[in-house]
C-alpha cells in the first residue's frame, strides 16, 4: 500500500515541544505529536471502498494486512508523523477552555487526484487533550459513526467520512446512561476522512488566551489550503474568510433540516470550519416530524440541540468564531453584517429547499403559509417526516384531498387519531396544497423526478443502527453491510429493501440506542 503522503498541518504550524502523552494544558502550539496505542488484536470489520477509492486506495490495499495495522494504529506509516489538535469550545452554551482532541488522532495528509485528505483514527488512545477520560471508543458509537458519515455523504450532505471501522480487541468500560451501572464493552476504532478536521473551537482556544500570533497563524493555513480563492493576508480577506464559513455553515445546516438529521451536541468543538457534519455522537433522525426531538439524553432537560433548534445554534456558534477572530480585524462591523445576513439567507434558502420537498419549481413569498402550515399539520398526530415526503411524490395535480390522504397513509403513526379537527386540518393544508399544485406547470411525473432527489427514501433510522450494532456485538457484522449498501443510494427506489421504508418500529420507541442516547461513546 503506498501512499502518497503530503502534510501541511503538522509540517506548516507549531508544535507543542512537550512530548509528554499525558492530560495537560497545551500552549503556543497548534497540535501535540502522540502515537497510537496499539490495540491488543485489531481486526478491520467494515471498508467503506467507494471512499476508500475516492483517496486512491485499490481492492488489494483494503485488504491488505498492512491496512489493518496502520487505520487501527497497530503501526505507524513510514515517515509520518501522527498528532493531536488542541481546541476549546463553548459547551452547551459555556465557555469550557481547552478540549482538544482527546480520542482522535491524525495519522497524516494524503493528496489524490489534486485532493487533499486528512486521516485521523477516533478512538486510538489517550492524548494530552484526553483531561480524565481514556481516549477510546465503543463499538456501538464507532458503527454510528461509520454509517452515518457515509449515509450522510450520499445524501448530499456536506460531511467527514468514515473509511474503515475496526474492531481493538480491547476491552472499554461504559456507563452508558450516566446511572453508575459501568459495563465493558467492545472497544473500536473508526478512521475518518475530511479535507481536514479544523472546528470552530481551533480558532477560539487561541483567543480565549490572547495569543493572537498562533490565531493568524492557523487562520493564513486554512485560507491558504481550503479558502484558496482568497488571497492574501488582509483584514478585508479575514471577513471574506469569515463570511465564506456563515456560507457553509447555513447550506450543512439547510441540509440538516431537509432530511431531518439531529446533530445533538452542537457545541463549537464540533463545528467543522468547513461546513462538514462532524463528531457523530448521539445524533438521531426525526421519525416522528417533531421540532422539539432531541436525541442527547444529556440535553433532555433544556433541550437546547433540538431539530427546530439547529439553525438558531449555528448562528449561535457562528457568532462565537465572530468573537475569535475578531483579534485579525478589530473591527466588529463587518462581523454583526455577515451575522444578519445569516438571518436573512437562512429564511430564504429553508424556503427553497421546503420548496423543492414539496415540488413547486418556483417559490414567492405567497407561499410561506403553506410551509408554515405544514410544519403545523405534520406535528398534529405522529406523522414519519421521511415516509411523508417521500409519498408526496405520488400525488395528482387532480387528488382530492381524501385521496392523497390514501396515498400518505403510512407516514402516520396512529391512523386512528386522523379525526375530527384533526383530520380537518390535513384536508385543509392538502386542499392549499392541491391548489398550489395546480399552478405548476411541470406534470405529475417531473414533479415526481425531481421530489425523489430531495425526499430521501431510506435514512439511517435510529433503530436501524441499533439493530446492526446488536448484531456485530455477537460478531455478526452483515447487518453494517447491508445497511451501508442501501444508504449509498438513498433516494433510488430499491424494491429489494422495502422493509426499511418503514415506520420505526414500537419495540424501538423508548429503546436505550434508538430514542435515548448519551454523549458516554
Ligand atoms: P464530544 O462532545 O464527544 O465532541 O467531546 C468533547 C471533548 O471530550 C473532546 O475534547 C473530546 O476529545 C473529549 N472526549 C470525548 N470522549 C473522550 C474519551 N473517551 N477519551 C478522551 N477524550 C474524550
Ligand atoms: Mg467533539
Amino acid at each position: 500500500m503506498q501512499l502518497n503522503i503530503a502534510d501541511t498541518f503538522n509540517v506548516e504550524l507549531p508544535a507543542d515541544k512537550n512530548k509528554n502523552n499525558s492530560p495537560r494544558q497545551v500552549f503556543d502550539a497548534c497540535y501535540s505529536f502522540v502515537t497510537p496505542k496499539v490495540p491488543g488484536d485489531a481486526k478491520v470489520i467494515h471498508v467503506s471502498p467507494e471512499l476508500a477509492k475516492t483517496i486512491g486506495l485499490k481492492k488489494e490495499d483494503w485488504e491488505s494486512q498492512k491496512f489493518a495495522n496502520i487505520f487501527s494504529g497497530t503501526e505507524v506509516y513510514e515517515g509520518t508523523n501522527p498528532f493531536s489538535m488542541c481546541y476549546g469550545g463553548h459547551q452547551f452554551g459555556h465557555w469550557a477552555g481547552q478540549l482538544g482532541d482527546g480520542r482522535a488522532i491524525n495519522l497524516f495528509e494524503i493528496k489524490n487526484k489534486n485532493k487533499r485528505w486528512a486521516l485521523q483514527l477516533k478512538g486510538a488512545g489517550e492524548t494530552p487533550y484526553s483531561r480524565t477520560a481514556d481516549g477510546l471508543a465503543v463499538l456501538r458509537s464507532s458503527i454510528r459513526e461509520h454509517l452515518c458519515s457515509e449515509a450522510m455523504h450520499h445524501l448530499g450532505v456536506p460531511t467527514t467520512r468514515s473509511l474503515s471501522l475496526s474492531l481493538s480487541g480491547d476491552q472499554v468500560m461504559r456507563d452508558m446512561l450516566y446511572d453508575g451501572n459501568p459495563e465493558y464493552e467492545k472497544g473500536a476504532i473508526v478512521c475518518r476522512v475530511a479535507p481536514s478536521f479544523i472546528r470552530f473551537g481551533n480558532f477560539q482556544i487561541f483567543t480565549s488566551r490572547g495569543d493572537f500570533t498562533r490565531l493568524k497563524e492557523l487562520t493564513d493555513y486554512t485560507i491558504k489550503h481550503f479558502f484558496p480563492k482568497i488571497k492574501g493576508q488582509t483584514k478585508e480577506n479575514y471577513i471574506a474568510f469569515f463570511n465564506e464559513v456563515v456560507t457553509r455553515t447555513l447550506e450543512m445546516i439547510v441540509h440538516w433540516q431537509r432530511v431531518g438529521f439531529v446533530h445533538g451536541v452542537m457545541n463549537t468543538d464540533n463545528l467543522s470550519i468547513l461546513g462538514l457534519t462532524i463528531d457523530f455522537g448521539p445524533y438521531g433522525w426525526l421519525e416522528g416530524y417533531d421540532n422539539e426531538w432531541t436525541p442527547n439524553t444529556t440535553d433532555r432537560q433544556h433541550k437546547r440541540y433540538r431539530f427546530g433548534n439547529q439553525p438558531s445554534i449555528a448562528l449561535w456558534n457562528l457568532y462565537q468564531l465572530a468573537n475569535a477572530l475578531y483579534p485579525l480585524v478589530e473591527d466588529p462591523k463587518p462581523f454583526e453584517d455577515a451575522l444578519e445576513r445569516y438571518k436573512a439567507a437562512y429564511g430564504i434558502k429553508s424556503s427553497f429547499m421546503m420548496g423543492s420537498k414539496l415540488g413547486l419549481e418556483e417559490i414567492s413569498d405567497d407561499d410561506l403559509p403553506l410551509f408554515k402550515s405544514l410544519e403545523e399539520v405534520l406535528s398534529l398526530t405522529e406523522t414519519d417526516m421521511t415516509i411523508f415526503f417521500r409519498l408526496l411524490a405520488g400525488v395528482e395535480k387532480t387528488d382530492t384531498p381524501e385521496a392523497i390522504l390514501k396515498k400518505i397513509n403510512k407516514a402516520f403513526y396512529l391512523p386512528n387519531e386522523l379525526e375530527g379537527s384533526v383530520l380537518e386540518q390535513w384536508k385543509d393544508w392538502l386542499k392549499m396544497y392541491s391548489a398550489r399544485l395546480q399552478k405548476e406547470e411541470r406534470s405529475d411525473t417531473k414533479r415526481a423526478i425531481e421530489m425523489n432527489k430531495v425526499n430521501p427514501k431510506y435514512v439511517l433510522r435510529n433503530y436501524m443502527a441499533q439493530l446492526a450494532i446488536d448484531a456485530a456485538d455477537k460478531g455478526d457484522y452483515s447487518i453494517i453491510e447491508e445497511l451501508y449498501q442501501l444508504l449509498k443510494e438513498p433516494y433510488a427506489e430499491q424494491v429489494e429493501a422495502e422493509r426499511w421504508f418503514a415506520k420505526r418500529p414500537e419495540w424501538a420507541r423508548n429503546k436505550v440506542g434508538c430514542s435515548m442516547l448519551s454523549c458516554s461513546s
